[in-house]
């Protein structure tokens, strides 16, 4: 699944929930997400990589993120799209 297709998929699963969180909400549910990974991370650094699930973490997060660009109108593909190109020119060589 593209970037645009996982953002128009969860655009419509949301439209059809029931669920409702603000903005802030959404920006809370993202960052806790974000530590939820990190805490896997951890423990995967202490040798602990059987207690975490690091595919479900990464998941929960991309979720989030298309969540909050759906919120805020943005183009998720085209934002990864302008961050590669500018990748590109920062750090590869030509
Ligand atoms: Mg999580």
């Amino acid at each position: 699944m593209q970037i645009t297709q996982a953002q128009e998929w969860v655009k419509d699963a949301w439209s059809r929930s029931e669920k409702r969180m603000s903005k802030l909400a959404e920006l809370a549910s993202f960052m806790e997400e974000c530590g939820e990974l990190g805490e896997a991370i951890r423990k995967i650094e202490h040798g602990k990589d059987k207690e975490v699930d690091l595919e479900k973490e990464m998941g929960d997060i991309l979720l989030c993120l298309l969540t909050l660009a759906i919120r805020y109108d943005i183009d998720l593909q085209n934002a990864f799209d302008r961050t590669i190109e500018a990748t590109k020119q920062k750090y590869l060589v030509k």
